[in-house]
């Protein structure tokens, strides 16, 4: 048997790690001439969106002896609407970051592979490598790679403006905006990486109607909000932009002796485009069905349900006006919504559909 895996990503690396562990060793292709996600950013890994995994680190560590360091941990998240602030509180997660950063989660994963090589500065075509190896785990990072073998199923195109910025952050606390004007059907995040350095992100779904609207206004305003919520004058250090981040999934997880892992596979949640946890889980049971113990196809059935479960959510969300949001946020403030939410074992989706069940029949 000899394994390629296209792609150094979360999805690709982990499964690396998986089959070196069972003691397989695959040849990895990386197209940069570094082990690095595109973007130097923070990211969050939150148990909200990936019931039943509370705690990501310990949940890897433990189940997968795949080890991680978080930069920070949360313990506030803060969702503000056009009128109402609200928050919610308890063990939320982590905030880790990628990119060009000496602890970025990709350059944490390489290095506990112990003879698995990655080949940089290749950026490997499928058809061809296909013909040189038994197995090919598809780990590009982008769902477009994958329509050239199978058909995909498209959910949605965003657009993201981001920086990393300065300021005098509390560490362990993370807003989120849900306001139409500045993040139309989308939203604005923070993450804090330490005290003084934090990421700030506006995403929105690139539909026709909200692509009028100029993105590098909606920045700016997207800058003046946050530096108001948070009471200071962010300074930019570092930015990005992008466009056609597309989030779909595939129709198989795998074909013969190829997987598709990551975005590849559709290994994210359509919500908020968040999918950090669920390629690495991809790409361990990828790699458990390579080693014979697992079937790729039953192990990754639950992805493909969140997917679908939180494409649900999201397209609720997109149907709601500042006001209604506004009553979204202020449900938050209700003790039982809170706790529901930090409660361990509890499906954010099911208490989610709860709080938005009126607002869906109204907007219907
Ligand atoms: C701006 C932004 C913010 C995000 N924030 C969050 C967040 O806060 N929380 C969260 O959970 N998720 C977040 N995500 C999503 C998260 O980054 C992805 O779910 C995750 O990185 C997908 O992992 P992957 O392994 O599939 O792809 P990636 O991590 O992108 O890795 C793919 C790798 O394949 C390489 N590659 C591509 N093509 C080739 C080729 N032909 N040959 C060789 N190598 C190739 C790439 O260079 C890259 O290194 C965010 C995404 C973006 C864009």
């Amino acid at each position: 048997m000899n394994i390629a895996i296209i792609g150094a990503g979360l999805a690709g690396l982990s499964c690396a790690l998986t089959l070196e562990k069972h003691g397989h060793s695959a040849d990895v292709f990386e197209k940069h001439s570094d082990i690095c996600f595109q973007y130097k950013l923070a990211e969050l890994m939150t148990p909200i969106l990936h019931r039943p995994i509370d705690d990501a680190v310990k949940f890897f560590s433990e189940k997968y002896d795949i080890h991680l360091k978080p930069t920070t941990n949360v313990q506030k998240i803060f969702v503000h609407s056009q009128s109402e602030s609200a928050f919610v509180e308890g063990n939320l997660g982590f905030i880790n970051m990628r990119g060009d950063h000496a602890e970025a989660y990709e350059k944490q994963l390489a290095e506990q592979l112990v003879n698995t090589k990655i080949h940089c500065n290749q950026n490997i075509n499928y058809n061809e490598i296909s013909k040189e190896y038994t197995h090919v785990v598809v780990a590009t990072g982008d769902v477009m790679d994958t329509q050239q073998i199978q058909p995909i199923e498209i959910s949605l195109a965003s657009t993201f403006a981001g920086a990393i910025v300065q300021g005098d952050f509390i560490p362990n606390e993370v807003h989120t905006w849900f306001d139409n004007r500045f993040a139309p059907k989308g939203m604005i995040y923070f993450l804090p990486h330490s005290k003084n350095q934090g990421t700030l992100v506006l995403v929105y779904p690139q539909y026709e109607e909200e692509m009028v609207k100029d993105k590098k206004t909606l920045w700016k305003e997207t800058l003046v909000q946050a530096s108001q919520t948070l009471n200071q004058n962010l300074i930019i250090e570092e930015e990005f932009s992008l466009t056609d981040y597309i989030v779909g999934k595939s129709k198989y997880p795998r074909i013969g002796n190829t997987f598709f892992v990551g975005n590849c596979m559709g290994a994210i949640t359509p919500f908020l485009g968040f999918g950090q946890s669920s390629s690495m889980l991809s790409g361990i049971y990828a790699a458990q069905d390579i080693c014979g113990l697992g079937d790729y196809e039953e192990l990754s059935a639950p992805l493909y349900k969140d997917y679908e479960d939180s494409l649900t959510l999201r397209r609720a969300i997109e149907r709601l006006n500042n006001e209604q949001l506004d009553l979204v946020a202020k449900s938050l403030h209700v003790q039982t919504i809170e706790n529901l939410i930090t409660k361990p074992n509890m499906s954010i989706l099911k208490v989610l559909s709860h709080i938005l069940n009126p607002f869906i029949r109204n907007t219907k």
